[in-house]
């Protein structure tokens, strides 16, 4: 297989998105598989991010859900997922 069809390949694979593990996304954010919407909330959320509390002890179901109900366990499935980014933050 030559480089480019490797490449192509690489882009055209679906996965679930890393930290909602439900909408399938095509391209890598930050080296991890996120789509659109985690990847835009990830941004957002750094600025602020110390002032996200969970209720539950950071140990909620980020689903479809509750993506948009949790923001610290959101944002902590992120940073499990965005390993450089993370140390960069911190
Ligand atoms: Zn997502
Ligand atoms: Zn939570």
């Amino acid at each position: 297989m030559n480089r480019q069809s490797k490449i192509l390949r690489f882009f055209m694979e679906m996965k679930p998105c890393d930290v909602c593990c439900l909408d399938e996304v095509q391209y890598m954010h930050f080296g991890a598989y996120v789509c659109g919407a985690c990847s835009a909330f990830f941004r957002r959320s750094i600025a602020e991010y110390k002032s996200y509390k969970c209720g539950k002890e950071n140990k909620c179901n980020v689903t479809k859900e509750l993506r948009n109900s949790c923001r610290a366990c959101r944002l902590k499935r992120c940073f499990d997922n965005y390993e450089t980014l993370a140390v960069l933050v911190d």
